[in-house]
């Protein structure tokens, strides 16, 4: 029961799925179920395959950022790529992840917490690592861990600003202490901290990697202006994936950039490393399959939409990758041309312009596949205007799109997925 409404709490996509049915195509799906709802396409193979990639080269520790998608099967295919840490952000989320793997490693990162989140934390979860940007919040954690200065044993992470240019999402303007704030902070968390570090958000799908060796260098100032050394630098998310009208350049990129970022700042081997991607691991893993249920002229009227899974269509205008899905009737044109789509609620925002490219004769009653809505797909939808019910189900399709760098298919992944399917759901005592 409470197992239940944890995970509903966290993860509001309604299911019916048979857990043991082997792995379908997108294709079979609509030729057997013509599905009238949207549907989740899963890949946990890809999503492990990633998560792997990911953690193998990764010159630190790989705190899966928990919100991006909190779906229990998707978590499964992140453990299953080799990831061990979890970067969390409210109570429902740290419990979620505890009942699932009991050894996970929990790092609670939201630098606003409430205290009853805390106190269940530290004394249900066994999550020792807390975030902060102000001296308001560091007091609350002591205060609710009744940790003593003399048996510090907390490890305390400050979060600090640093401007969100390059990313299609900044992170920056809600928080983030100063440089100047974050010295203080390190100073006065030093007492209580096992560890101390510091992390930073160069904001979501950050396309450029000299934000990560920016970020860097203010870090390094600040620990040097702090005169304590820090135990973690934490460099947060922000990796990207490919999208229809966007090609990264590829993660190893990225690692030099930090590598490189840490050497300047004169804290190259001389802390522990972490991350917490989010979208980079679990983008390509899903893809959701709609039904067009009117075309006016270039318009298409769908069944999902900005309050569904389609949120960062809307005025993100992310340009998600589509294929066409007939069944019956004459083969789709091989000529393309551009759509917009129209979401199924009432309100005149529920649109999203692409624009989207599919072939010339489309009609109602088709469906259209969605690639990389792993991310932020399914973890922000709504109930809005009735429209809450989608299915979820595992295919074996490859993504629709390629993100440079990343792994297709891996095959060897197939015997630790079914190892973490496996492995006994965990209650923790005391
Ligand atoms: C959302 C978030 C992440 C994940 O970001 P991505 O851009 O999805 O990688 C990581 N850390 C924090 C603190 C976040 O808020």
């Amino acid at each position: 029961m409470a197992r239940t409404a944890t995970k509903l709490a966290v993860s509001p996509l309604r299911r019916r799925v048979d857990p043991d049915r082997a792995l379908v195509n997108v294709d079979s799906i609509v030729q057997v179920e013509r599905p009238e709802e949207p549907v989740h396409c899963l890949r946990p193979m890809t999503i492990a395959a990633t998560a792997h990639l990911f953690t193998q080269a990764f010159p630190g520790d790989v705190l899966y950022a928990v919100k991006c998608n909190p779906e229990p099967r998707v978590l499964r295919a992140v453990w299953a790529g080799g990831v061990r840490h979890f970067d969390c952000a409210s109570a429902a989320e740290v419990a979620l992840v505890r009942q699932m793997f009991a050894e996970a490693e929990i790092h609670f990162m939201h630098p606003v917490k409430s205290r009853a989140a805390i106190r269940e934390a530290f004394s249900r979860h066994g999550v020792r690592d807390f975030v902060i940007d102000s001296a308001d919040e560091l007091a609350k954690i002591i205060d609710e861990t009744r940790v003593r200065r003399d048996k510090a044993r907390l490890g305390l992470i400050v979060r600090l600003a640093v401007s969100g240019k390059g990313a299609a999402y900044d992170l920056s303007g809600k928080f983030g202490a100063t440089a100047a704030e974050a010295v203080a902070l390190l100073r006065a968390a030093r007492p209580w901290a096992k560890r101390l570090g510091l992390s930073f958000h160069v904001g979501s799908q950050c396309l450029s990697p000299a934000a990560y060796t920016e970020a860097l260098a203010l870090t390094g100032s600040v620990v040097a202006a702090a005169g304590e050394p820090v135990e973690i630098v934490d460099v947060g998310g922000g990796f990207p994936v490919s999208y229809a009208n966007t090609v990264p350049t590829p993660l190893s990129d990225y690692f030099v950039a930090i590598e490189r970022g840490l050497e300047s700042a004169g804290l190259a081997g001389k802390v522990r490393l972490w991350a917490e991607p989010g979208r980079v691991l679990v983008a390509a893993g899903v893809s959701v399959l709609l039904q067009v249920q009117l075309r006016r002229g270039n318009d298409l009227y769908v069944n999902d939409g900005i309050y569904g899974s389609l949120s960062d269509a809307g005025v993100p205008g992310f340009q998600f990758p589509v294929r066409l899905v007939r069944v019956g009737g004459p083969l789709p044109s091989p000529q393309c041309q551009s759509y917009r789509f129209f979401g199924p609620t009432c309100d005149s925002a529920d649109r999203m312009d692409g624009p989207f490219e599919l072939p010339v004769d489309v009609r109602e009653g088709d469906w259209i596949e969605i690639g990389q809505l792993g991310a932020y797909g399914a973890a922000l939808r709504t109930a809005f205007n009735g429209f809450d019910r989608a299915r979820i189900v595992d295919v074996n399709d490859p993504p629709l799109i390629a993100t440079p760098g990343h792994l297709p298919l891996h095959q060897p992944l197939n015997q630790s997925l079914a190892t973490a399917r496996r492995s006994p759901r965990f209650r923790r005592s005391s």
